[in-house]
């Protein structure tokens, strides 16, 4: 049986027909056989087991009972009627309700015989009920029950009206595994099924809809789940095999004048364990003649600019130039700052280009660019425009990297006929499973280690009523001579809501730290950034002592006398958002502090980010318990959830499957990289038929 019989249309499956067909390709994507075999169950419910009326509780997900139907009463009058059964067993009574298909379910219901209720138990009015539960009479029920643990698939209520609820989908479903063929091609090289005791793909396929028992039915999840992550792994280490045999890159013959002086005149102090040791792999990459596509992952303040910076030299010793991207036009200028100051004396043209580099020095710009004058460009989006032309661009630095779209990166390396090295930095630690996914084909490097002397940054939660205790805090950390953030929440939806917020928060501060011995600087969205830009100077230059903002200060601002950072309704921020903003302080050798404020409602899932963030300076492990929380899809935007679009695996919960797809992926490609050998042709075969798929795998550079 080939894989021919899966690109079939859902159409032609017994029980579909072309207006199922329809609703099933609108509602769920459902388009051929291999899209419905692969809407697999997100639930499997036991219903040998039965519990008692008495047993019920409203934290039951479902219930399942054996009974009689005492009483049928119809209640309340035409549009509010709904109907109610009265249920009993042995133990007691419970109302069945039901407020659609009323007359039909009245006229279909028997008082006096034996029924199977299935549904999920209500707390209603000091009762428990259960609203619309699915009725089987007990002979039926012993008939149809095909299998003790019963898929639930996800629908809509579109599909529902149609007949398609979870129970008419597993219906098709069955009849579709039903065609498939013990000889079923296998996608998997017999090697891996054998050395991870996998069941066959027939076997997963009809267990994950149709389980026989639990034990069979944990086998078919791990095999589809491997097999699902296998595919991306194999496709991702494929793409790196083929960049590194194929792609030449600039060879970087010498490490020359630009490096070494800056090394052992510039540098400011002693480059720190894992700095050297990232700017030795990037040094190994790029004197290797292939083109480098390196991750630098490095908790905030770990130094990561710097790498940056000595990695650009590299390329202008080599006669190349090199360019630097940022997020934010703050962040931009930031890196212009500090650059222009590390390398001043080396003879190093410098330029910047943003959103509002105006028309004139724009076109200065260009030429110098061009003219290969220009040597280091830094800059935000604006570079990555076609105008925007390099002599012989020969390294992209892309900082705070999760901003930028797969696409847009691909667009920078496209600057020059033969591709610049990338080295992509991330202040946010992806979760080393989401790493793998998004990045799975860019070599990465860790900095995991910040510079010495900085003490880790105690967080404190305290409740709104505390402010003033915390303000008493702050003015004796600025009688130290220290600087303080204070940040309010902006989020999109409630932005009138919010600017209040930090209005009134504003008033308040300025009340309470009054000039002229405290002053205050105001950075938010809404103000020009003409008007941002002077504000954040005066705060970076120690002019004023509180910075009260919203998250635009979130990335990457570096001002190392701030040692109190403030979140104000932090209840309302994301983990991998309060952590980011919490990087901010503890830059430089003060002991620095971190203040979550809050009311007194949360909810758990706060709850658990405030205590993240309270017990852990951890970035790891903090991006790991916010994807636990959030799901991948989240954190990275939706920009990237091709790449993501699995339908069985979770990078939040499968890690370990992952590790295990990747090194089996990785072992093949080791032996075999072009996969030639006869025994990978399942491999072969099945990503051909893979066309369909969603993600393309040439984009993700
Ligand atoms: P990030 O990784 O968040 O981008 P930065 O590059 O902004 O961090 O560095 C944070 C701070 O640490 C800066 O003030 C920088 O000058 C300083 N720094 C970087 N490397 C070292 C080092 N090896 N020793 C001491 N301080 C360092
Ligand atoms: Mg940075």
């Amino acid at each position: 049986m080939s894989y021919r019989f899966f690109d079939t249309s859902i159409e032609y499956l017994k029980g579909v027909g072309p207006q199922r067909a329809d609703l099933l390709k609108k509602e769920l994507g459902i388009f051929t056989y291999a899209d419905m075999i692969q809407h697999y169950p997100f639930r499997y419910v036991d219903r040998t087991r039965f519990y008692t009326v008495k047993e019920a509780s409203a934290e039951m997900p479902y219930i399942q009972l054996k009974g009689v139907i005492r009483k049928i009463e119809t209640i309340g009058v035409k549009r509010a009627q709904r109907l109610v059964a009265h249920f009993r067993d042995e133990t007691g009574e419970m109302e069945l309700v039901w407020f659609q298909g009323v007359k039909w379910v009245k006229d279909a219901l028997k008082t006096g015989v034996k029924y199977v209720v299935f549904g999920k138990p209500n707390f209603y009015k000091g009762q428990i009920n259960i609203v619309h539960p699915e009725l089987d009479l007990v002979p039926e029920y012993n008939a149809t029950l095909s299998s003790a643990l019963q898929p639930i698939y996800n629908s809509t209520e579109k599909l529902k009206v149609r007949g398609l609820d979870s129970k008419g989908i597993a219906k098709i479903q069955k009849s579709l595994v039903q065609l498939l063929s013990p000889a079923l091609q296998e996608n998997l090289p017999a090697i891996i099924i054998q050395d991870l005791r996998l069941l066959s793909h027939y076997q997963a396929l009809i267990n994950i809809h149709l389980p026989q028992d639990n034990e069979l039915l944990k086998k078919a999840e791990f095999r589809l789940k491997f097999e699902e992550l296998f595919f991306v792994q194999i496709q991702l280490l494929k793409l790196r095999v083929h960049r590194k045999e194929q792609v030449i890159g600039h060879h970087f013959t010498i490490i020359g004048d630009y490096f070494n002086r800056f090394y052992k005149e510039k540098l400011p102090f002693e480059l720190t364990n894992a700095q050297k040791k990232v700017l030795k792999e990037i040094r190994l990459d790029t004197g290797s003649g292939k083109q480098m596509n390196r991750m630098l992952q490095g908790d905030v303040g770990s130094g990561k600019t710097l790498v940056a910076l000595m990695t650009m030299l590299m390329a202008l010793d080599n006669n190349l130039q090199a360019c630097i991207m940022a997020p934010t036009e703050i962040l931009a200028n930031q890196h212009y700052e500090s650059i222009t100051k590390l390398v001043e004396g080396l003879g190093i043209n410098v330029g910047i280009l943003t959103g509002s580099t105006r028309k004139r020095a724009r076109e200065v710009l260009h030429e110098s660019l061009r003219s290969g004058e220009m040597h280091i460009l830094i800059g935000t989006h604006a570079l990555i425009e076609d105008v925007v032309q390099f002599k012989a661009l020969g390294m992209v630095v892309i900082d705070e990297q999760h901003r930028f779209g797969v696409e847009q990166r691909s667009k920078l390396w496209k600057k020059n006929e033969k591709p610049p090295h990338v080295l992509v930095m991330t202040a946010t630690p992806i979760p080393r499973t989401l790493a793998m996914t998004l990045y799975g084909d860019l070599d990465i490097s860790i900095i995991d280690e910040l510079p010495p002397g900085r003490k880790p940054i105690t967080t404190i939660h305290r409740y709104d009523n505390s402010r003033l205790r915390v303000f008493g805090f702050i003015q004796e950390q600025i009688k130290l001579g220290r600087q303080i953030y204070i940040v309010y929440p902006l989020i999109k939806e409630s932005e009138k809501m919010d600017y209040k917020d930090l209005m009134d928060g504003y008033e308040s501060i300025s009340r309470s730290f009054p000039l002229p011995d405290y002053k205050v600087s105001i950075v938010h969205g809404q103000m020009k950034a003409k008007d941002k830009d002077y504000e954040m100077q005066r705060f970076v230059k120690g002019e004023t002592h509180i910075m009260v903002a919203t998250t635009v200060i979130e990335v990457g601002v570096d001002v190392p006398n701030a040692s109190v950072m403030i979140i104000e309704s932090a209840e309302r921020f994301g983990l991998s958002q309060m952590h980011q903003l919490r990087g901010r302080v503890g830059r430089g050798a003060d002991q620095s502090f971190c203040i979550l404020i809050t009311s007194y409602k949360l909810s758990s899932e706060a709850k658990v980010r405030l205590e993240t963030m309270v017990r852990t300076n951890n970035g790891f492990e903090i991006a790991d318990i916010d994807m636990q929380l959030r799901g991948p899809g989240d954190i990275t935007g939706t920009q990237q959830s091709g790449v993501l679009d699995l339908h069985i695996a979770n990078l939040s919960k499968d890690g370990a499957i992952l590790q295990v797809a990747r090194q089996a992926a990785q072992n093949i490609l080791d032996e075999d990289p072009h996969l030639e050998q006869i025994k990978n042709a399942p491999i072969v075969e099945y990503l051909k038929n893979q066309k369909r798929t969603a993600t393309n795998w040439s984009k993700i550079s």
